[in-house]
């Protein structure tokens, strides 16, 4: 206590001093502006991408608004501890229910105001694509939600239909069928459609039709067929693939002249009735859009003056998701819902009305749009690797030419190496030497003498003092550079070579894997402690022994670019620090994969409850141990008589007590049963 005192007095006087030598002033409490809750919202960009839904409160933690910003607020902090309460383990994915509600009424509402406004003559309608988050509550909520608008789902697999086919009761209600088909595909799809279900088969290759035909005879029913068109339009994000004359989907000019006289062929030109497109998911901006929905709405007049009246025009998927609010990147979108939608309206209207064609009522596959803001993980930071270091209590020490403290600190003896010594003269002329000067020999230092310990000139111990010496020196001329516009380079080059790791309890693969496979961004950061200033900088490591399983780009929205790290608090001994990656409800939880056996995690379902508090309607129990080793082919019986053996061995050779065997046996068993995760 009282040595504390003492320190806190030397930093209280000191900085009159160093004013003398240089213009240095040391951040202290008092010349620090407080940090606001309004510092943190621009620091994370929470104003930027949180949409709706995301926003901090008055006690620095995260809230969420899944009815909107006028709705129930939700405290994500105190969530988190109530749930740790109830046992809730971490990592825990939280998925928001209402949040895919208001998501659906924005997207219907746009088209319903966009129809209105431009008087366009067809009705919209929605149908989600399964394969964006096929999570059987996330598929029911869907159904329930899109009740009042007539919400159906598009499928692009069998394992997709057959989940279609059984939660969708409402016979009005439409099922798209994609994907690559077999007769068994088909055949099913057509008995449904027979048994009163709203199917509409769609064209992926032209030898799919002539089977869709003659199964429809056998079965004497009336298909719906749509026809996927192979654009030449191409999408302009990282999954444009989905598009253009070389890609996997859809036909060509010439396969859509030939489907229409194999049509006719079978007398059956009335029942193509709708016309598809997809021009690739996430689409980052709005040219593209035009281009393609102009090209679909030409080949669809056409098609009209060969006899063939198009009821549907369905527009596929590609509404973005702006992650990182940069308007310029893949993970990011330069155009509103509602431009979407106008663009969509407008340019099907001005071609159909062009070429006097009735204009056909509108499908959208919107997957991603509907549930990326959806659902979030929430982990916990387990430690970290602190690299830079601390300035007040060392260097004012130093300062305070209290020599021999600091000489003690890092042992600077007689015959330490010159090289090390010099490293050291460097740190102490930082005060009064050009900082460009100071930081290329300070570079230049470093590179010799981790050459001379290659070289055995060096031992470990001196090796150890001149790492010490050079953090020390790196961290306190990144505080000598630090708002100073001549020195923004060194300033940077410092700040990526000094911030920390912290080491994070989630698996990237299993639960950002677009983030590893892809480098796609997505809104990471602290859900508490935000009315404090984040003064460190980290990368976040994950679980996995893999060298890729970290993040290492965030928006750094003062600057508007990716950096290696983000804006954290110190970690507090016995406080957990709690972070959450956000807008994770697309694509993450299916293409998440098992490196290194960890499983899926957690996952609770929250709403909105009556009062306007929150209630957890399910809570789904991530992976075991054992749920993993199942499934690279382990049994349980087989691992524990082995175990046995070995305990056994142990206890006759007298390595182990039987109570020490008993110990082990137990814990294998717990863990067997326990979470692949990390308990806090
Ligand atoms: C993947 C896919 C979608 C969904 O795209 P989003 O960009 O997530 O809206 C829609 N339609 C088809 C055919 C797809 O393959």
């Amino acid at each position: 206590m009282k040595k504390e005192t003492i320190l806190k007095n030397k930093i209280a006087v000191l900085p009159k001093d160093l004013h003398k030598t240089e213009e240095v002033t040391f951040p202290t409490s008092e010349n620090n502006p407080k940090w606001t809750i309004e510092d943190s919202i621009k620091a994370y960009g929470v104003n930027i991408w949180g949409a709706d839904f995301f926003t901090l409160n008055s006690k620095g933690h995260v809230e969420i608004t899944p009815q909107g910003a006028e709705g129930p607020h939700l405290n994500l902090y105190k969530i988190i501890t109530e749930l740790g309460k109830q046992n809730t383990r971490l990592p825990v994915l939280i998925r928001f229910p209402d949040i895919i509600h208001s998501q659906m009424n924005k997207l219907v509402t746009c088209f319903n105001q966009a129809i209105q406004e431009y008087g366009y003559q067809g009705r919209y309608q929605g149908v989600f694509p399964i394969k964006v988050n096929q999570q059987s509550y996330v598929i029911k909520d869907i159904i329930k939600s899109g009740g009042p608008y007539g919400f159906g789902l598009e499928v692009g697999s069998k394992p997709e239909l057959l989940i279609a086919l059984a939660l969708l009761d409402e016979p009005d209600r439409i099922i798209i069928c994609n994907g690559f088909k077999d007769t068994e595909y088909i055949q099913t799809a057509l008995l449904s459609l027979k048994a009163g279900m709203r199917i509409f088969i769609v064209v992926e290759r032209l030898e799919e039709l002539k089977i869709i035909l003659q199964i429809a005879q056998t079965l004497k029913v009336k298909p719906n067929i749509g026809f996927r068109i192979k654009l030449n339009t191409q999408g302009n994000g990282k999954w444009m693939e989905s598009s253009g004359f070389k890609s996997k989907f859809g036909l060509t000019a010439s396969e859509i002249v030939q489907g229409v006289e194999i049509l006719k062929e079978y007398s059956s030109l009335e029942n193509l009735n709708l016309l598809h497109f997809h021009i690739g998911s996430q689409v980052p901006s709005i040219h593209p859009i035009k281009s393609a929905i102009r090209e679909a709405a030409r080949i669809m007049t056409e098609l009209y003056s060969f006899g063939v009246q198009i009821e549907y025009m369905d527009v596929g998927g590609g509404l973005g998701v702006d992650y990182d609010g940069s308007g310029q990147s893949h993970s990011s979108t330069n155009y509103s819902t509602q431009e979407y939608v106008n663009d969509i309206v407008y340019h099907l209207q001005s071609i159909c009305d062009e070429n006097n064609s009735p204009h056909p009522h509108i499908i959208s596959e919107s997957g991603r749009f509907l549930v990326a803001h959806s659902s979030l993980l929430v982990f916990n930071v387990m430690n970290a690797n602190l690299i830079e270091k601390k300035l007040d209590s060392d260097f004012l020490l130093e300062a305070g030419s209290d020599k021999t403290t600091i000489k003690e600190k890092f042992q600077i003896e007689p015959n330490t190496h010159a090289f090390v010594k010099d490293l050291y003269e460097i740190y102490k002329g930082l005060k009064k030497n050009p900082v460009s000067e100071s930081f290329n020999d300070l570079i230049e230092k470093k590179k010799d003498i981790h050459q001379l310990f290659i070289y055995g000139v060096l031992s470990l111990k001196e090796a150890a003092l001149a790492e010490n010496i050079y953090c020390m020196a790196a961290s306190r001329l990144k505080s000598l550079t630090e708002g100073k516009e001549d020195y923004e380079e060194i300033f940077q080059a410092l700040t990526d070579e000094l911030s920390d790791i912290y080491f994070s309890n989630f698996s990237v693969f299993q639960s950002l894997p677009d983030s590893w496979a892809l480098g796609h961004m997505f809104p990471i950061m602290p859900i508490h402690r935000l009315d404090e200033k984040p003064e460190r900088r980290a990368s976040l490591a994950d679980l996995t022994c893999d060298s890729d399983g970290k993040i290492a780009h965030f928006m750094n929205y003062d600057l508007w670019k990716n950096e290696k790290h983000l804006m954290v608090h110190p970690l507090q001994k016995g406080n957990p620090y709690y972070m959450a990656a956000f807008l994770t409800g697309a694509y993450q939880e299916i293409l998440g994969d098992m490196h290194n056996l960890f499983g899926d995690t957690d996952a609770i379902h929250v709403s909105i409850s009556k009062n306007g508090n929150y209630s957890v309607d399910h809570h789904v129990e991530g992976d075991s141990i054992y749920d993993m080793l199942k499934y690279v082919g382990y049994h349980k019986r087989d691992l524990m008589e082995k175990i046995h053996q070995k305990t056994e061995a142990a206890v006759l050779n007298e390595k182990l007590s039987r109570e020490e065997a008993g110990r082990l046996l137990k814990n294998y068993s717990q863990a067997l049963s326990g979470y692949t995760y990390l308990a806090e």
